[in-house]
């Protein structure tokens, strides 16, 4: 079995994400849930060989961080203490981990550090008692993925991983550990919203402090690559039935037009905000309107003694109120790291840096704030749009302004929301 070299790394969301550092056990997932993102993205699928990641490596990396030895990104990124994603590109609790223990060995690591971690999963193997006795007093916020279909169909769809049922056991004995537990409705197939209800009376049951909720993505080979089941789901033809939605191609993936994603997200994020839980989007282009201050997650909401990637447009974005503009000179003002990011990207990502006068990341970010790379400029989020001005470099100033579809939905943030069970202290 091959050693796992990247075990650790940026997500390719470290654009417009506060924690983009993951950190990942195993190279592959043994689940095989019919949409897999994980099987239909290049690179890290259920094809390739699997490769385990190296408890020892992390320590020493630790150890020699936490002396003040920095020599990467990643070492900047640790260093200020951005929690990491464990489990960032396959369940770090498949099978495997029964045999090789990776995520076990992880989360020991992680403890003796107090080293903030949110954990994302679809197994409930991390309330067997040997986890628990670790994870108990850990930095730790673990988040279960559920898909949002039929619950008649769940088992089919979310195929070899465990119920509804047994999560919302699974949850309330981390609540009883005093673990912040969320539930990341990822993804919501649609023409299924009306069961979000279902699953919402169970995680308010449950104890669940968040909720995160993004729409399906449909990758531009899915008509192969989706199950059987999802498929039919999907009139046999996912990117048909897609495009008769409205649905336009970003990139490899059709994305549902936003007046079919906003209006229906924000009435689930209303209904949850009202049981006291916050509230995340998950959709990009919808996260500023999240609550907490760390993305779709909220984790400086659940977490202690962190620090997040603000260098980014959303971060800068949710800093802002209603009205005033964003100048790329602003990320001047924040904590930036110094040090290669390219790294970490891949090869598509990455840009020729030829200017060595400032660091590599805020190169990026330019390229990002003028549109060159990808779609994902600052306008692109909702809550923010270009205005006719330049400032002193040429570069464009934008403003932060309400939600674009604002006469459709209430898309209200709440960054401290005075129901949250945090506030109440429940
Ligand atoms: S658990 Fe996650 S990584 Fe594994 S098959 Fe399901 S969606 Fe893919």
């Amino acid at each position: 079995m091959k050693p796992y070299k990247y075990y650790a790394g940026l997500t390719s969301q470290v654009g417009f994400c506060a924690t983009p550092l993951r950190l990942d056990s195993y190279n592959r997932c043994q689940f095989s849930c019919e949409y897999c993102f994980a099987s239909t993205r290049q690179g890290y699928g259920r094809n390739e060989r699997l490769q385990i990641g190296n408890p020892t490596s992390l320590l020493n990396r630790l150890s020699r961080v936490f002396e003040g030895k920095i020599s990467s990104a990643l070492d900047e990124l640790i260093s200020h203490r951005v929690p990491f994603q464990l489990g960032g590109m396959a369940d770090p609790f498949s099978r495997i981990e029964t045999d090789k223990r990776v995520t076990l060995e992880y989360l020991k690591i992680l403890k003796e550090y107090d080293y903030p971690v949110i954990v994302s999963t679809k197994s409930t193997k991390i309330v067997d008692r040997e986890y628990l006795d670790v994870i108990t007093e850990s930095n730790i916020y673990v988040r279960f993925s559920i898909t949002v279909v039929d619950p008649k169909l769940q088992a089919k769809i979310d195929r070899g991983c465990p119920p509804l049922e047994e999560i919302a056991v699974a949850a309330k004995e981390l609540h009883t550990q005093g673990i912040p537990v969320c539930f990341r409705f990822q993804p919501i197939i649609p023409g299924h919203e009306q069961y979000f209800k279902d699953y919402l009376a169970v995680a308010y049951e449950s104890n669940v402090k968040h909720i995160s909720a993004e729409f399906l993505k449909c990758p531009i080979d899915a008509n192969k690559k989706f199950g059987k089941s999802l498929k039919v789901i999907l009139d046999d033809n996912p990117i048909q039935r897609y495009k008769d939605l409205g649905a336009l191609k970003q990139g490899r993936e059709y994305i549902l037009p936003i007046t079919y994603r906003a209006p229906v997200l924000a009435a689930m994020a209303k209904e949850t905000r009202g049981k006291g839980i916050t509230f995340g989007f998950a959709d990009n282009d919808l996260l500023l309107h999240s609550d907490g201050n760390a993305c779709c997650a909220a984790s400086n909401l659940y977490l202690r003694d962190s620090n997040y990637f603000t260098a980014n447009i959303v971060s800068l974005a949710k800093e802002k109120s209603i009205g005033e503009r964003l100048y790329f000179s602003d990320f001047l003002a924040g904590w930036v790291p110094t040090r290669a990011i390219s790294t970490y990207l891949n090869s598509k990502s990455r840009i020729a840096v030829s200017d060595s006068t400032q660091p590599e990341w805020l190169s990026y970010l330019q390229e990002m704030w003028v549109g060159k790379l990808g779609v994902f400029s600052p306008n692109y989020f909702d809550g923010i749009e270009i205005t006719n001005e330049h400032d002193e470099h040429g570069l464009p100033v934008f403003i932060k302004t309400h939600s674009k579809i604002a006469e459709l939905v209430n898309l209200s943030c709440t960054s401290t929301h005075p129901h949250n069970r945090v506030a109440e202290g429940l």
